[in-house]
């Protein structure tokens, strides 16, 4: 392609991006397609010849769009929020096309020393002590593998990478019920297998670890002759925001010599703001902690940070060359594709630096404080609406509820139907999770131009298409 026409490309592709944002409350969130349109959209072999782009973005927007579910669209309350903002795209088309390798400090200096100092950026965002190193890993389930490794190295006296798991004692790792599925897998792929990740009890409003019955586990696990390795806390789990307390589980994993791993991916943003920090009271006692700058900070995927307390044990884990050892650190280069599975990674600190230098903190914490106070004024609305029924109370902007008529029998059926009514009606996006073994409908605001209006619209959308349901 002759770079004149790249540059005419990039030009529309801008105005495009501008006009589609602007635009985007007049398309449904949810694709409003069937399993193969796009299959069948395109055709089953390669073409032989090369054709104008003309051609292929006209494709792109007949073809292509239809099939997207708007993760940016203002009234998308389903899953997590995934916000991207302008900066964060910019800096994401730069890195496109510089398009360097950023495995090692030699292979893209810049790269790499921008890394650390963003990462320490984001480390003080969040009111860390300075006892913490960052990483850029590609996701959150990433960080947890990396962690999981960790915690199997440390614990087998680094044997584990060496000798395999065969001949090695039971390794435990302990977690509640709320952690996310990334964790299972963490578990599966470091080989420690799902028998022995012990899932510990909560108890309270939070849906939290109990302490006591954690450390009951980890002193039975060792009368038989099992090795406790770790424990993986949740902050802000998916489903409901399921959190332990941070503090105390850190104070038994402490005593009994486990790594613990923090995963706060979604609600880690929210520490920007003092007031929400007592959520992970304690903290400053984790190894590991991961959270997603790519959910709830505008920065878009991929970019999860990743701090340590002591990153020599997971650059011991995963570093090829041993004797970059004896180096790290001392003579000021990182190379960060040592602390992470992945070898190749993008620049992906640049965007850290375009979101932080164009909103400031200031920014940022103001979206995330209208996100939770709009969500809460719509809990509110739910709880004293007739028929509606709170599930599980706000951690900051999630909460979930359920729709219970009076006289209505078949609770979870109807709630299926009702969350599946909203989401073909297009205006708003709801998702379910399972509380108790109960369906509840999920809400959490997070988009970065969610407005109070687009919130208070989803109650009405809520509120109205359960009226349908009751008169049919
Ligand atoms: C979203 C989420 C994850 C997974 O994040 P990825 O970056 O997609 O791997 C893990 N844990 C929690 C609590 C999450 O909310």
């Amino acid at each position: 392609m002759d770079w004149a026409v790249f540059e005419t490309w990039g030009k529309r592709i801008s105005a495009w991006g501008r006009q589609y944002h602007e635009t985007i409350r007049n398309r449904p969130v949810r694709a409003q397609v069937a399993p193969g349109d796009m299959l069948n959209a395109l055709p089953a072999s390669p073409p032989e010849q090369g054709e104008p782009l003309d051609a292929v973005f006209r494709d792109f927007e007949a073809d292509v769009m239809p099939g997207i579910t708007h993760w940016q669209h203002p009234c998308f309350f389903a899953y997590f929020p995934a916000n991207a903002t302008p900066p964060s795209m910019l800096a994401d088309y730069l890195t496109t096309v510089i398009a360097p390798q950023c495995m090692l400090w030699q292979t893209s200096p810049a790269a790499t020393e921008m890394e650390t100092r963003m990462l320490d950026w984001l480390r003080q965002s969040l009111g860390l002590p300075d006892a913490y190193e960052g990483v850029i890993q590609d996701c959150a389930s990433s960080a947890t593998l990396a962690a999981v490794l960790t915690m199997r190295e440390k614990a087998l006296n680094w044997a584990g990478n060496e000798q395999g798991l065969s001949g090695q004692v039971r390794l435990r790792i302990y977690c509640s019920d709320e952690v996310h599925t990334s964790v299972d897998r963490a578990i599966w792929v470091a080989g420690i297998g799902q028998e022995n990740l012990v899932r510990i009890p909560t108890k309270g409003s939070m849906r939290g670890m109990d302490p006591d019955a954690l450390e009951a586990a980890i002193v039975a696990d060792r009368a038989v002759g099992f090795l406790p390795a770790g424990v993986i806390i949740s902050v802000g789990g998916t489903g409901t925001g399921g959190t332990d307390p941070v503090g105390a589980i850190c104070d038994v994993a402490q005593r009994h010599g486990l790594f613990s791993h923090v995963d706060a991916a979604w609600a880690g943003a929210a520490m920007i703001c003092p007031e929400f920090r007592t959520l992970w009271q304690g903290v400053e006692a984790a190894d590991s902690i991961v959270f997603n700058p790519h959910k709830w900070l505008g920065m878009q995927f991929d970019c999860s940070a990743h701090f340590l307390k002591n990153p020599d044990d997971l650059v011991r884990t995963l570093a090829i060359r041993p004797e970059y050892l004896k180096t790290h650190g001392t003579d000021g280069i990182i190379n960060y594709s040592e602390w992470s599975v992945p070898l190749g990674r993008r620049f992906r600190a640049l965007k850290i630096w375009f979101v932080l230098r164009s909103y400031g903190l200031d920014g940022l914490r103001a979206m995330i404080r209208d996100h939770v106070r709009w969500s809460v004024a719509l809990h509110d609305r739910l709880a004293a609406a007739p028929g509606f029924e709170i599930i599980t109370p706000p951690v900051l902007s999630l909460f979930t509820f359920r729709f219970a008529p009076d006289g209505a029998t078949d609770l979870d059926a109807l709630n299926q139907r009702l969350v599946d009514a909203i989401n073909d009606d297009g205006r708003i996006y709801l998702t379910q999770t399972r509380v108790n073994g109960a369906l509840a409908i999920r809400f959490q605001a997070g988009q970065a131009s969610c407005t109070e209006a687009d919130v208070a619209m989803a109650g009405d959308v809520i509120l109205e298409i359960a009226a349908q349901m009751e008169r049919t």
